[in-house]
Formats: C-alpha cells, structure tokens, sequence
C-alpha cells in the first residue's frame, strides 16, 4: 500500500502539518476532488475506498462506520472513513439510496510502478466510474425486476415553449425520446419516473413556475452549455459511431435532451463506451394518458405506501424471468391508444390462453432463461465475468428450444410468428461455443480463472496439468524429506506470505540448522510450536507452480477476451432475441392469468362503448377472497358517454366499484385480458381518476385545494374519449359549496366534455340531476337492514340510495356510544328539518338561486359545523383555521 493522503504510514501516529503545502498524495487527492464536484469521492487505498473530510462525515453518518480523524490539512484534523473493498457493493447501495452521487478513485498503477519514479512517488490514481442513481449496471445495485431510467429534460423556446424528455436505462441500452408539451410533462414524467433527472437551471425554474412537482428520484442541475443541441450532434454521432444514427432526424429540442443525458452516461463510465441501443422515438398519442394523481389513486405499479405489493402490477405479474416482469410494467405503465396495436398483443395472450399445456410448457422453458440483455451491457462495459458469458449460452439455448416450441402452432398469431422467428435467429454457433468454453457453474469475476472447461483449450490444460503434476512432485519432496531428516511430522506447507515451506515441531527446529543439513534449510520463521523453512529445490518447485499457474490465467483471460468479443459482435441479434423472449413471457404470464383467474378478452374498438359485464377489482378480489368472501361482481354501461352518479353506504363498495372499471379500461388497452365476464371498450385516450382525500403540504396544497387542482385538470383536459373517476368530490370544504361544485362539475362534463364517467358521491341531492340531464344514470350500491345492523350488499342496482348509514359504519368503526347516541339525535333535528321543505327543491335549477331563505337553525350552528368536520382528513393548518372559524361562528352567534 502506498502512503496516505496526508503522507503518513497507515500505522503512524498523526503527523501535524501546520500550514505546510499539501503533500503529493493529499494534493492528488484534493485534485480529483475538485475534477469532480457534487461526487463524494471514494478514494481507493489498498484493500479500503477512504472517504475524507466532509465525505467522511456524512459517509459515517450515513453508513453507520466509525469517524476517525488522522493528520492535518491547513491546521485542521482530517476526518477519515473508510469501506472495505469487498463490502463497497452494499455500501455504495446505501448511498446511492439516500440521493448522494459517488466518484470511484482506483490506483491506476502498482506500487512497484510507482517506485520507479522515485521512492516518494504517489501511486498514481483516477476516477474510473461515477455512480449515480440512474446509471447503475451492476446487477446488485439494481431492482430486477424494474426498470432504472436517466433522464434529460430539454426546453426550447420560440414562440411556444417545447420539451423533449431523452431517457434510457443504461443497464439494458434502451434509449427513448420524446417531445413534449407544456401541459403533457407532469404525466410523462410521472410514467417513467427516473431515477435520476437532469435538467438545465432554466427548466427548473421554468417547472416551478408552473408550480409543476418533481419526480421523487434525483434531481441534478446541469449547465446549459450540457443541453447545446449543436454540440449535441457531434455527441449522438460519437456515441453510434457505425454510423446507424442520423442526429438530423431529430428536433432541435429533442437533440439537446439526448445530447445531455449520452454526455452524462459517457461521463459517468469514464471513458468505457456504453453500448446504447439506437434511441426510439415516442409518440403521445400512442399511449393512453395518465396524470400522477390517477397512477398513485389507482396503485397501478406501487400502492400509495409505495410498496409493489398490493399493485396492480404484483396481482398481474406472471411472468417468470425479470426481463419478462420490467416490460410488463412497462406496457402497464403505458396503455396503447390504437385497436390494432392492442388486438395484436391479445391475439396473441388469447392463442396461448387456449392452448395450456403448450402455454405452461414455453414458461417452463422460459424460467431458465437469464437476463440477458444485462449481461450484454455489463460485457460491453468490461464489468462482466463469466457468469455473464454463460448467461448468453443459456439464453441463445432456451430461445431455440423456445422457437422450436413456437414452431408447432400452426397459424400463430403476428405477434407470437414474429417473436418465434426472432428466436429463430438466435447465434446457435456462439451459444455452443460459449458452452463448451465456459464452466456450468463459473465463480462471478474472470480474474482469479478457473472458468475455462477442461478439454477446451490444449495449452491451458497443459499448464494446469503441469501445475497439478508439480503439486505432486511437493507431495514427492514431503514423503522424501521425511525419510532423509527422520522428522516425522515434517509438513510441507503453503500461505499467502511466505509461499511454500517446510514446518517442523520447534523440538526438531535446531537439528535442520546443523549438519549434515546446514545449509540444505534456511530458516523462515519461528513459532511458538513450530520452525519454518525452505529449500533451493522448494523454492525452484514453487516457481514452477506460479509459473504454470500464471500462464494458465494468461490463456484464461485472452479465452474470455476473445469469447466475450465474439459475443458482443452478435449484440443486435441477442437485442432482439432477449426482447422475443420478454416478449414472449409477458403474453405467456398474462395467458396464464387470463386462464386461471377467469379474465376474459376484452373487445377493443374505435368506438365510444364501455360496456363491462360481471366486473371485478383484480386486487380487492383476491383480498376479499383470501379472507373467505366472495367478491361481488358487477355491470357497468358507460357507452356513448353515460356517466353515472354511484350513491350508497360508506363501506358500500363505491370505490371499488369505481376503482375496477378504470383498472378494466388500463389492463384491456395494454393488452391483457380483464377480470370480467365480458368487456367491449372504445378506445380511451385518458383514463382521470380522482379518488380519496390527500394534502400536499410540502407544496403548500391543502386537501381541499389539492382536490380542485385535479378536478380543474380533469375538466380541462378531457375528452369525449376519456374515462373519469371521480369519487367524492367536493368533500373537503363546506356542504353547500362542496356540493355546488360537484353538481356543477358533473354538468360540465356531460354538456361540455361527453366523457364516458362513474361519479360516487354522499350528496344525495345530486340525484335529482338524472332528471335534467339525459345521460346521467342513478345507481347505487344496495344494502339490506337487519336487525339494527346494516348488510353491505356489494351490488350496483338502478337508483338512488336517501341516506349513507354513516353512523352505522361509525359504530362499526368503535365511536364512543355517546357519540353515536348524540349523533343519531343530530341527524333526527336535520332529517326533520329538511323534510319539513324549509329547504330548497334542489330539482329545479339554477340550484339555489331561486331558494328562499333558509329557516334560522333549530340547533346550534357550531354542531352544525363540527357536524362537518372529519378529524381525520384535516391537517394541522385546517385544524387550526377551523378553530378560528369556530370562534367567528360563536361570536356571530352571540351578535344575533
Ligand atoms: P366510503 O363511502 O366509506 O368511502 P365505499 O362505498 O367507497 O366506502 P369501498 O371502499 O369501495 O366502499 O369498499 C369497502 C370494502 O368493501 C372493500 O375494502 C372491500 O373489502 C369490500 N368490497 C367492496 N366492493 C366489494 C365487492 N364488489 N365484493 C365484495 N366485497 C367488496
């Protein structure tokens, strides 16, 4: 190990350098820290990565290891952490979790080398990686079951202002641009949710001007001069040097985005050229559309926990391979919004949900295919071993047996032909190679050999023969030495320091020094039980051994090179191939979906239909039944742009009624079957849900404002081919102004907007707008009262319900039966009050207009207002402003 930063040896008691310049190690290390900004950087140090200064704080704070401080820079300690090179894996995770960005600094040269130049030389060293959120490759740092997306936001204004977004998961080389409007930013970036977003200051400033929320992962602010859209050529040109991409063919906007995020990949592999595929274009209106709000209400790939568990996604992952599990959250993240496109991928999730057996048997061969596309990148990088050479092997093996499977369908639909031929290409001749080259088991990394089968290479199995012999020829010299010395418990042995040695109890230690042996051993060590020696002929035989052994890894390494550039000369083909075989699975896990959980396929048109019979919640069904019930299935008929006003009990099972007829609408345009007995869909260009009450208080929202910022967007931006969901709004404020708003929003969306819509709501005044407006339908979900309790039903019938039965559900809940009693005597005063038609018809519009004065309330009007109040839903600024009102209220009423 060289000498540290500060110049001292590792053992040495701190050395002070009061003021003095910074020694040549502390100064090649505050070098690269400051070629590195925004990075902490790991600093490798013999077996070690040693963080300093205020790294090494928040490295020990963050990672849970020990603080130390060691020597002086400018007067002052320097603090010092460090992670065991063997164990940086885990750490770096750790890290990376917490948002930090980490430059890994090796040594570049050996220390031997370093002595060349003179005794006080630094070993020289750089920063060979950066590791960041959204560029990890190596398999341990990632999900596998996710994809990991960089992303570049661009803006370009002239006139009108444009976005593109540039992502890429550089652990697979997907590469995708997309341009963007103002209005349409906030859904995509919510859809593919990067990791790690970069963006120029101006963009961000831009973003908060329109009060728009960042994704969760990491933001990192990068120069302007990273998002030059004519520097950007050059860099799109440099990273496809085949010339197979033709940086014209993008916008200027769309160039600057996928300059700034290929310049930060290539940084952030210094150097090492990251294979990337071809960047993809997208086009909005190829995918249905679905703002945050509606992903996170509708839990579609995590739950709003933020689990995946409980996702739409965990219910409908069948899939057997992880390649198989990222594209299926992929496609559900991002519903098509064309018949044929979505008819192709059922046709071919329908073929193989007939066929079973042949369906059960492709995902049996499916379960041994590897992640191939992974592996590729990590060869490509010069960060994969053999592990990932046998990876290709097993992949290409399975994809012909697989094609071969395919083969045997007679008329197979586009998709599953299409994916049978790709298979088809696989380059058996690689994957036999790779087979007879590499071992079944192979340890992870190439360095330390022993990979290579026996009988592959004739050369490499004369070396190990030879250093097997020679081992032998030690077994020889130990039985012989034995003989000659008279030293029975002579021992020849082998470590790491001393190489191979004689070892004789400390009793026979003297004899071996004196004649006739004087000469013959030279001492080594001394032990407290034992002597250590060695001789000429051990010595020689030892260099025979290293020898053989080193010229075997030689020919190891140059095998691996050669196979793994042969590999990577097929990358295009086994692209396409390990994209086959996701495909592949995904209709094959959602086949078997279809066929065990009694989904049907859904029937998907231009049309304006929605039409669902017998439907079901795909996740609260498998809930329900786990607890022993059964799930209640239901019909829904939104066609033509029906909308539906859901009234029933709390607990009635309006928002799961609501909840799985947008989740039929998703699962079907992504090209799945769907849990009902029958579904006829026109197609649906957005899919808005509003549902539940949540504030956003880090953003200064309130719940109630957050629930009109959604309704706002759902008003402006639906169409008539859109489908809302919107349960309970108008909930967050007061009676009359809550209600207000929901009639007159339901009104605009059937008179302006023609949606097709499920609204449930607890004001059962909005009834009445069935009779107005034509196509508003009254449903509700049914109840039964038995003695005293209430029977939730789970079945949407016609009509409407009259009450909600929320102090039975409250009861339910364990309120206090004082409360109960209080409450029931409440509801009594109201409930007469408005049955004696002191209130106003709300069936004749304009609501309220015409209305005569309310009567003065019989009861006092601060119950009234805390007859409104749900603690739970406050936050603690409503809590407080209602206090106030509470106060206002009290001292108006003592006016009157
Ligand atoms: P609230 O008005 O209080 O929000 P709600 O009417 O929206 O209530 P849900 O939250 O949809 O009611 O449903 C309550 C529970 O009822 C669910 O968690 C589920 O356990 C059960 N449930 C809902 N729908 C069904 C169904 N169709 N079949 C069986 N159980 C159901």
């Amino acid at each position: 190990m060289d000498q540290t930063p500060f110049d001292a040896p590792e053992t040495a008691e701190p050395v002070a350098i009061v003021h003095a310049p910074p020694s040549p190690a502390m100064g090649q290390y505050l070098e690269l820290k400051a070629l590195n900004p925004g990075y902490m950087l790991f600093y490798r140090m013999g077996d070690f990565y040693e963080m300093f200064f205020e790294d090494a704080e928040i490295a020990s704070a963050a990672l849970g290891i020990v603080l130390t401080r060691r020597g002086k820079h400018q007067g002052q300690d320097i603090p010092l952490c460090g992670v065991p090179v063997h164990a940086a894996q885990d750490y770096l995770k750790k890290l990376i979790g917490l948002g930090h960005r980490v430059a890994i600094c090796e040594q570049v040269e050996d220390v031997a080398e370093a002595k060349k130049r003179g005794s006080k030389s630094v070993v020289k060293r750089d920063v060979v990686r950066l590791v960041t959120a959204g560029t990890l490759t190596e398999d341990d740092l990632l999900p596998a079951r996710a994809s990991n997306y960089l992303a570049a936001l661009a803006m370009l204004r002239h006139g009108e202002t444009d976005f593109a977004l540039a992502f890429a998961d550089v652990s697979t080389g997907e590469l995708t641009v997309l341009p963007l409007t103002a209005a349409a930013l906030a859904d995509e970036l919510a859809r593919i949710d990067p990791a790690e977003l970069l963006l120029p200051d101006a963009v961000r400033d831009e973003l908060k001007a329109m009060r728009l929320v960042l994704p969760s992962g990491q933001i990192v602010i990068m120069p302007a001069e990273a998002f030059d859209s004519v520097a950007a050529a050059a860099t799109i040109a440099t990273a496809f040097p085949d010339g197979s991409v033709d940086p014209s063919a993008w916008s200027r906007v769309e160039r600057a985005a996928l300059g700034a995020l290929i310049g930060y990949i290539g940084e952030s592999q210094k150097g090492v050229a990251v294979a990337l595929r071809a960047p993809s274009s997208e086009r909005l209106a190829a995918h249905m559309a679905i703002d945050a709000a509606t992903r996170s209400s509708l839990e579609l790939l995590e739950t709003q926990r933020g689990t995946v568990r409980g996702s739409l996604l965990s219910e409908i992952d069948a899939c057997v391979t992880p390649a198989g599990s990222r594209l299926l959250a992929r496609r559900l993240a991002a519903p098509l919004c064309e018949a044929g496109p979505i008819n192709a991928r059922l046709d071919a999730v329908a073929r193989l949900a007939d066929e079973t057996i042949r369906a059960t048997q492709l995902r049996g061969a499916l379960k041994a295919v590897p992640d191939l596309t992974r592996a590729l990148t990590r060869l490509a990088l010069g960060r994969g071993g053999p592990r990932d050479l046998n990876a290709v092997a097993r992949a290409v093996a399975a994809a012909g047996e697989l094609s071969r499977m395919l083969a045997g369908l007679d008329d197979a639909p586009a998709e599953l032909a299409a994916i049978g031929t790709t298979l088809a290409t696989a380059p058996a001749a690689l994957a036999a190679e790779l087979g007879r080259a590499i071992d079944e088991d192979p340890p992870l990394l190439s360095r330390d050999g022993g990979f290579v089968r026996r009988g592959y290479d004739t050369a490499l199995d004369a070396e190990r023969a030879l250093a097997s012999e020679t081992r032998a020829v030690v077994a020889a010299l130990q039985a012989r030495l034995i003989s000659e010395t008279d030293v029975k418990s002579l021992k020849i042995r082998h470590n790491g320091v001393l190489g191979y040695f004689v070892e004789v109890p400390a009793g026979h230690g003297g004899k071996l020094l004196e004649e006739p042996w004087r000469g013959t051993f030279i001492h080594r060590q001394t032990m407290a039980n034992a002597m250590r020696f060695t001789t000429a002929e051990l010595a020689e035989l030892e260099g025979r051994i290293a020898r053989a052994h080193e010229k075997a890894l030689e020919i190891e390494g140059a095998i691996f090179a050669r196979l793994v550039a042969a590999t990577l000369g097929e990358t295009d083909l086994l692209r396409a191939v390990a994209d086959a075989l996701a495909g592949l699975d995904v209709s094959a896990g959602l086949a078997h979906l279809a066929a065990t959980r009694g989904y049907a396929r859904p029937v998907i048109d231009g049309s304006l239909s929605f039409d669902i019979r017998g439907g079901r919640h795909p996740v609260v069904e498998t809930t329900v039944k786990a607890e022993g019930h059964p799930f209640v299935a239901n019909d829904t008929d939104l066609s033509g742009g029906a909308l539906w006003l859901v009234t029933g009990p709390n607990m009635g099972g309006k928002s799961t009624f609501l909840r799985q007829n947008a989740l039929i609408a998703i699962l079907a345009q992504m090209g799945s079957f769907v849990p009902a007995i029958g579904a006829s869909i026109g197609i649906i260009d957005r899919v808005f849900s509003r549902v539940g009450a949540s504030d956003d208080i880090a953003h200064g929202r309130s719940t109630f404002m957050v629930e009109m910022v959604e309704t706002a967007a759902i008003l402006n931006r639906a169409t008539a081919r859109s489908l809302v969901i919107l349960d309970e709004i108008g909930r967050g404020t007061a009676t009359f102004d809550g209600l207000s708003i929901a009639w007159a929003a339901v009104e605009a969306l059937h008179n302006d907007t023609g949606c097709r819509g499920l609204f449930a709501t607890h004001f059962h005044e909005m009834t009445a707008l069935a009779k107005s407006l034509k196509r508003v339908k009254n449903v509700t979900m049914s109840v039964r009262e038995w003695e005293g309790e209430v029977v939730f039903l789970h079945e949407v019938a016609p009509g409407a319900a009259d009450r909600s039965y929320g102090i039975q559900v409250a009861r339910l809940a364990g309120l206090p039966e004082t409360v109960l009693a209080r409450a029931r005597q409440v509801l009594g005063v109201l409930e007469s009050r408005s049955s004696g038609n002191s209130a106003p018809m709300l069936d004749d519009l304009p609501l309220f207009a015409a209305a005569p004065a309310p009567k003065k309330p019989e009861i006092n009007p601060l119950t009234d207002m805390l007859d409104q109040v749900r603690p739970d839903e406050l936050t603690p600024r409503q809590a407080l402003e209602l206090i106030y009102e509470l106060k206002k209220a009290r001292d108006a009423g003592r006016r009157s």
